[in-house]
């Protein structure tokens, strides 16, 4: 079977499905690659590298999609796009079925088979190699702290000069899922200190092994709300959180926000108010502004000054790493593959009796099966 690669047509999206080192697995594997030109070249992998791994490069994205049996993407594909799939193809992209009713339609009706790299069960440690989310968040996480630094007039470790004696900056991360563990170890790295909090009082151990110090809000209440996920917490504890975040904010000089909870907004937490109560030059890096921010005063994909704090709401955040996060989906994407093909014949089978298969395809041979019956873990 043909892999089709397309260049990714969002508007400043540089990230692209697959890498030269990955093409020569895929062949290795049994499939013949199909690149179309300048796919890479956001992400620093040009044609010439493509040609090299084995891979043919096609002007035309046209013929990437109707002529490919599997197409990798990034970003869910436009209608425009649907519209020349293949029928009996296979689609391997993001695809967030629960906001896109009208691509999963279109998709249907086309009567092609779609796998969703944000449906991969991350709870199956089996399929943790090809959980596009995981490392999509950890390279979002590590961007948002040197965004910070850049935005930031001073240095972030402590130092003793001949000038004078220079504190470490303290760093607040509001959140410690994946993305959030990625941001404490690479502000703690950089030698600031770092505090976190999030509503599973689970993570504590992992804020602490690398290096931060885990801030409880002072009220009882578990925060898990299945899944391993988030859930809305009482107004008791949002009052009690709220005034231990107004307290962080006065006291540090950058806060990084990635709260999240499946299904709803972003949480607010921090308001207008901390914000003018932060330092001038503060900076505060808000990964929630896709789902409306976790800081009232985040505008999307921009930074602004407010109250002399920087508020930085950008949502491509590995897409500004994009080498590194094209590296680590297409070996996602691989992973995946090659549980598609066990018998490394270059033909992929869509087994729906395995369960990490199942929990991401959203769409079978015409026939919308998202979403998966919930995992019956042991
Ligand atoms: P996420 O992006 O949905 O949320 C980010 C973090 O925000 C979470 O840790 C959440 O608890 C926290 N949060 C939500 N509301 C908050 C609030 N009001 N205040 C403070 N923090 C708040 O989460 P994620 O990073 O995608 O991870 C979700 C879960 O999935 C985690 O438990 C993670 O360990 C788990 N996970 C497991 C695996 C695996 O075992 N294979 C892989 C990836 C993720």
């Amino acid at each position: 079977q043909t892999i089709g690669i397309p260049k990714e047509t969002f508007a400043g999206e540089k990230r692209v499905a697959t890498a030269p080192e990955i093409v020569e697995k895929l062949i290795k594997l049994g499939f013949s690659v199909t690149v179309e030109k300048g796919a890479g070249e956001g992400a620093s992998f040009f044609d010439e590298a493509f040609t090299n791994a084995g891979a043919k490069v096609v002007a035309s994205a046209a013929e990437i999609w109707s002529a490919s049996d599997i197409i990798f993407k990034v970003r869910e594909p436009e209608m425009g796009e649907v519209a020349q799939l293949k029928p009996g193809a296979t689609l391997i992209s993001f695809i967030w079925p629960a906001q896109n009713p009208e691509l999963m339609k279109a998709l249907a009706e086309r009567k092609v088979t779609v796998l969703a790299m944000d449906c991969v069960p991350r709870l199956l440690s089996r399929a943790q190699k090809m959980d596009a989310l995981t490392s999509m968040a950890g390279i979002g996480g590590y961007r948002a702290v040197i965004e910070a630094a850049n935005a930031f007039g001073r240095y972030f470790n402590g130092q003793i000069t001949a000038a004078g004696k220079i504190p470490p900056a303290k760093v607040f991360i509001a959140g410690a899922g994946v993305a959030g563990l990625a941001a404490i170890g690479t502000a703690a790295g950089l030698g600031a200190i770092v505090r976190a909090n999030d509503t599973r009082a689970e993570v504590a151990d992992q804020v602490k092994s690398l290096g931060g110090e885990f801030v409880k809000v002072d009220y009882e209440e578990e925060g898990s709300g299945g899944g391993g996920y988030a859930k809305v917490m009482s107004e008791g504890f949002q009052a009690a959180q709220r005034e231990m975040y107004a307290k962080q904010a006065k006291e540090v000089d950058i806060i990084i926000t990635t709260a999240l909870i499946p299904g709803k907004p972003a949480p607010r937490l921090i308001t207008a108010e901390m914000v003018a109560s932060m330092k001038p030059g503060s900076v505060i890096v808000d990964m929630a502004a896709e789902r409306g921010g976790n800081c009232e005063l985040t505008e999307p994909d921009k930074a602004v000054v407010k109250h002399g704090v920087t508020i930085i709401g950008y949502t491509d955040l590995a897409s500004r790493l994009a080498k590194q996060s094209s590296t680590l989906y297409a070996t996602n994407l691989f992973r995946l593959t090659e549980e598609l093909c066990k018998a490394k014949d270059g033909q992929i089978v869509v087994n729906m009796e395995d369960d990490a298969i199942r929990g991401f395809t959203v769409i079978k041979e015409g026939e919308i099966t998202w979403p998966a019956p919930p995992l019956k873990l042991p």
